[in-house]
């Protein structure tokens, strides 16, 4: 899945075998080494609101998380959490018994997995898929068991049939991503509806990742797999503020699920950190209760620097997949006589002083993902304008 760096190889396990470096420390290192403008890796260039930052500076100040925190999170968050998934979903969710903070949600997603699997089961996830997902079934001892969205009309679409296909008798796991990283499709609610009344007929556990939940656009509408029939009792979902707020080093993710399976994912969880990030739980309470204007406010933001990135890169001669949620824009290199997306990557700094992310790394059919290549627009204008200005220099030259 990733690049293996050299100092791994004769030590790391043979369940991590294949994956070295993440392709996101790699690309920022790049990034910084040479200057680059850093399309590459997802997280913000200007942190999340003001009255936020204030918070966790007033949380630590007043001595409120500084030493460990409860395991389970601290009962502000817990309880905005739970009216956050009420607020915009409608779904209740028992602060006490029905949430767990954890360390971002890729601790959410290692808990889970962890906590869930038996060595041999096999995990049934969307391909192209996050990192993290590959590596955590791999240390849990699972095996993934890949269903690749394919370019359909313009976007990167699920096979219902596929997925279907994809359950066996050894499948304990559907794990989901809605708005989907890397390719920004949201899935819609008829895709959601089969994938749970497969779980149910099936009687599969699902974990969906929706750290992107307010990041959809042109009338998309983020549908939270928990809120389908039958789904509420077997459905793990995860969050973060890293992406909802705007603070990815604040490492606050959460999970709600019913209580055996918060349970479940607890008893993981603490041995994995045991608790994290102290005072900035007490901020991302804060931030949680925001009054509309800022979740509007922030997507409204973000669609606008998406049509400056993704027009850019369709006028710079890429192929452009414009996303329906999500903060990346996943292209095809192949109208720029391009067919390789990591040689283009790794090239990019140097040629075009950007850095970018190739889609193969998610996939693993290597060759069904070669010609894409993912730019994150979580950045502000005059460094997209840039960005855009120098990959323009590169398709005319
Ligand atoms: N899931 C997805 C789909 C992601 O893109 C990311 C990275 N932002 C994560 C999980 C990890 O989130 P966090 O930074 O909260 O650990
Ligand atoms: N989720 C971020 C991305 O997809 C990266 C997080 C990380 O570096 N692990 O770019």
């Amino acid at each position: 899945m990733a690049v293996m760096t050299s100092s791994a190889r004769p030590y790391l396990n043979r369940r991590l075998a294949e994956f070295g470096t993440t392709v996101f420390a790699e690309m920022s290192a790049l990034a910084a080494s040479t200057g680059a403008i850093n399309l590459g890796q997802g997280f913000p260039d200007t942190d999340g609101p003001e009255e936020v930052r204030e918070a966790a500076v007033r949380a630590l100040r007043d001595g409120r998380g500084n030493q460990y925190p409860p395991g389970p999170g601290v009962p502000e968050l817990r309880a905005a959490v739970s009216e956050h998934q009420q607020r915009f979903y409608g779904l209740s969710f028992d602060p006490d018994t029905e949430v767990l903070v954890t360390a971002g949600a890729t601790e959410a997603i290692a808990a889970t997995t962890l906590a869930l699997l038996e060595p041999g089961d096999e995990v049934v996830a969307l391909e192209p898929y996050y990192d993290s997902y590959a590596a955590c079934v791999a240390m849990a001892g699972g095996t993934r068991v890949p269903v690749t969205l394919r370019p359909h009309e313009g976007a990167f679409r699920l096979d219902l049939d596929e997925l279907r296909d994809a359950v066996t008798d050894r499948t304990r796991l559907l794990l989901i991503n809605t708005p989907h990283n890397p390719t920004g499709t949201v899935l819609t609610r008829e895709e959601l509806t089969a994938v749970a009344e497969l779980a149910v007929e099936r009687d599969l556990l699902v974990v969906t990742d929706e750290v992107y939940e307010h990041l959809v656009f042109d009338g998309a509408e983020h549908l939270p797999l928990a809120s389908f029939p039958g789904m509420r009792e077997r459905t793990v979902t995860i969050g973060s503020a890293g992406k909802t707020l705007s603070f990815t080093g604040w490492k606050v993710g959460w999970v709600t699920a019913p209580p055996a399976l918060v349970a479940a994912v607890r008893s993981a969880k603490q041995y994995l950190t045991f608790v994290a990030s102290g005072p900035f739980q007490y901020a991302v309470a804060v931030a949680l209760a925001l009054p509309d204007a800022y979740f509007d406010g922030f997507r409204e933001d973000m669609r606008a620097r998406r049509d400056l990135l993704a027009t850019g890169l369709q006028e710079a001669g890429f192929g452009v997949y414009r996303p329906a949620g999500t903060y990346f824009v996943t292209t095809d290199i192949r109208p720029l006589g391009e067919t390789d997306g990591f040689a283009f990557c790794r090239s990019l700094p140097e040629r075009a002083g950007v850095v970018a992310i190739p889609n193969a790394v998610f996939y693993d059919d290597r060759k069904a993902g070669a010609p894409f290549v993912r730019f994150a627009f979580c950045k502000r204008t005059e460094v997209l304008g840039e960005a855009v200005r120098r990959l323009t220099a590169l398709s005319a030259g």
